[in-house]
């Protein structure tokens, strides 16, 4: 099974998905796809990696060794991604030797948070009000153009609120700017919304579009705590939010779940914070509480499968095992709820260990 695939083709079980990337959501992407019979080769940089233990094949190297990744594309019918931090160069490089989805520009506008931005905004959909930053006398501009309290963004390599700060003046902005150690930044507009929700949805290669009913998000120290369906969206507000994640896949000819991150304002207006394109935490609860989980989904995407019912027949809380909550496994495996314990060795603060997912009927 190493002929490279047209995009055309539906891949038969028994075919070899490779995803970069060796974390939960690997993980959980390689059960998803043995679930459908197919095998899974992961590719991480670490050797401490979750989705090692439930693959069938493994590489550990670096993003960047090209004897490395031109084996690993060999062995592989159709290559994917957990985390959006892989280089672009490298799915720029795994694309010339096998097919990749998502697509490789849509890794490359999802991992800057300038250019991320600025497509969002160029398809009229909202988003904070924001500025480019190089240096110190631009984050003090920045600031006053955007004139308020604001947030001082790495461009790139930013996750789970890591490389950022919020600023209150043009001399913290300044200050920020240098404690993020000067790299290049984005400042935006510090957005007062009632709450956080997502989009997590589908487009199969066939450009069939499928979205999961919106979670509502709340954050502890910027990491996901809890997403909760369904959200107090209303219907209305839940098909724009849809539309939005739809033009942003067409417009990116994404294959695969992405996650579209959204403020909602006081007034009810949704405003987009960003595109994770790849299958997403606020999108867990999908397992228990849907026909077709998002990673069961994400893969019959990318294998050209026909896209799963993406139906929610329960209410849903999902709730992250974070840090030393996982020495409470005991206690959690006595629930009556769907419990995910990563095999992550090391307990360290903010580590995502874990989650659970209590379900109970569909209210609406
Ligand atoms: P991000 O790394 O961009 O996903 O941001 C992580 C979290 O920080 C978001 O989920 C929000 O809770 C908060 N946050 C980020 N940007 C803003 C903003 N412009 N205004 C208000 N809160 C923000």
């Amino acid at each position: 099974m190493n002929n490279t695939p047209s995009l055309s083709s539906p891949l038969p079980p028994g075919a070899n998905i490779g995803i970069l990337g060796g974390g939960q959501l690997g993980r959980m992407l390689a059960l998803a796809a043995a679930r459908l019979g197919f095998k899974s080769h992961v590719y991480s940089d670490e050797s401490e990696s979750c989705a090692f233990y439930v693959a069938n094949e493994r590489t550990r190297a670096n993003y960047g060794d090209e004897r490395a990744l031109e084996r690993f594309a060999r062995a592989c019918d159709v290559v994917t991604f957990e985390f959006e931090n892989v280089p672009d160069a490298t799915a720029h490089f795994l694309a010339e030797h096998v097919a990749v989805a998502p697509n490789a520009r849509s890794l490359a506008i999802a991992q800057d948070r300038f250019l991320e931005k600025s497509f969002i905004a160029e398809l009229g959909i909202a988003t904070a009000g924001f500025r480019h930053v190089e240096n110190e006398v631009e984050a003090s501009e920045a600031f006053r153009a955007l004139g308020g309290p604001a947030v001082l963004k790495t461009q790139r390599f930013g996750y789970d609120g890591k490389g950022q700060q919020l600023v209150k003046t043009a001399q913290e902005a300044v200050s920020a700017f240098s404690a993020l150690k000067r790299v290049p930044c984005i400042l935006e507009r510090f957005v007062d919304f009632a709450f956080e929700a997502s989009v997590v949805a589908a487009r199969g290669r066939d450009g069939s579009f499928a979205a999961y009913d919106p979670p509502k998000n709340e954050h502890e120290n910027h990491i996901l705590r809890r997403s909760t369906v369904p959200s107090p969206l209303a219907p209305d507000k839940i098909a724009e939010a849809t539309a939005i994640a739809k033009r942003i896949a067409e417009k990116l000819d994404y294959i695969g779940v992405l996650g579209v991150e959204l403020f909602v304002g006081r007034d009810g207006a949704l405003i987009v914070n960003e595109i994770a394109p790849r299958v997403h935490n606020s999108g867990h609860w999908t397992i228990e509480a849907c026909v077709t989980s998002q990673f069961e989904q994400h893969i019959r995407a990318v294998v050209g499968w026909p896209l799963g019912n993406a139906a929610r027949h329960s209410d849903a809380v999902m709730e992250n095992i974070i840090g030393e909550e996982a020495h409470r496994w005991p206690g959690l495996a006595k629930q009556p709820a769907g419990l995910h314990l990563y095999g992550k060795r090391d307990a360290r603060p903010g580590r995502k260990m874990g989650h659970i997912t209590r379900l109970s009927p569909l209210s609406k």
